[in-house]
């Protein structure tokens, strides 16, 4: 495993002051919605998808540890040029045929995007047969709150909580439950309104579920455009590509290395 990827100094540079600028700006927005200092806790997850190893390993020899990717194959060829503490999260549309892959991946940290029982179960028997002595993978159920058809995600009672329900099975021992995740509409997002609906709907779920299973779930919602009003919604991670990392090329030129 190579860890020595070779970086520039200006990019460096570039990357960090991007990095802190947004990390002060969730602190502070942070600190305006929660009172006390424990609910302050908002992490940032930087969304490297298509971008470069070693722009990732700039902000990794930096401290940073949580990296999002949306493509299975990119994310399994980054996470063996990449150091092995890196937690990956993966947060790209889910097919039930890439579970065993993502599984695979022995620091994939986080499956964000679990929108089936079927799903969620492959996971479970993927991680038991292939990285059973590995850390279980923490998983997010993705609500499609803004009903769009092109959004991935659950939005219907029984589906949403027959997942909830396997994963809180005994059956269940390879993944576990960390929260809820959404992806905002992308109108909702530039429209310059106090409260974006599909965050509230999110945050809805979540009492629910909480209230129903005893549960203490986390949210995930939140990306470049909207990350302020979900972190004044209660949001406890927000996913940042853009803002830190500048604009993505087009996936066919898109190069790891
Ligand atoms: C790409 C992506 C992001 C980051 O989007 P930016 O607008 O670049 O911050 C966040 N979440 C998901 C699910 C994504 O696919």
């Amino acid at each position: 495993m190579s860890t020595n990827i070779a970086y520039d100094e200006v990019r460096k540079t570039e990357l960090i002051a991007q990095y802190e600028s947004i990390r002060k700006i969730v602190r502070t927005e942070a600190e305006k919605a929660h009172d006390d200092k424990d609910s302050s806790e908002v992490s940032i997850l930087v969304v490297s998808k298509l971008k470069p190893a070693s722009d990732i390993k700039i902000l990794y020899d930096h401290g940073v540890r949580d990296f999002g990717e949306n493509y299975v194959q990119e994310l399994i060829e980054k996470a063996i040029l990449l150091p092995g503490d890196i937690k990956w999260h993966f947060i790209g549309g889910l097919q039930t045929n890439k579970c065993k892959d993502l599984a695979k991946v022995p620091n994939l940290y986080c499956v964000e995007t679990v929108d089936s029982l079927k799903k969620a179960k492959k996971l479970n028997e993927s991680r038991a047969k292939f990285q059973p002595d590995c850390d279980p993978i923490s998983c997010n159920v993705q609500i499609n709150t803004s009903h769009e058809d092109q959004k991935s995600g659950l939005n219907g009672e029984k589906e949403i909580f027959d997942v909830i329900t396997f994963f809180l099975s005994d059956e269940c021992r390879y993944v576990k439950l960390n929260g809820l995740m959404t992806i905002g509409s992308w109108d909702v997002s530039h429209e310059d309104n106090e409260e974006n609906q599909d965050f509230t709907t999110l945050v809805n779920w979540k009492q629910k579920i909480d209230a129903r299973f005893g549960t203490s779930l986390k949210l995930s919602m939140g990306m470049s455009a909207d990350f302020k009003e979900a972190i004044r919604q209660g949001t406890s991670e927000v996913r940042i590509g853009t803002q830190i990392l500048g604009s993505r090329p087009p996936k066919n030129e898109a190069r790891i290395i």
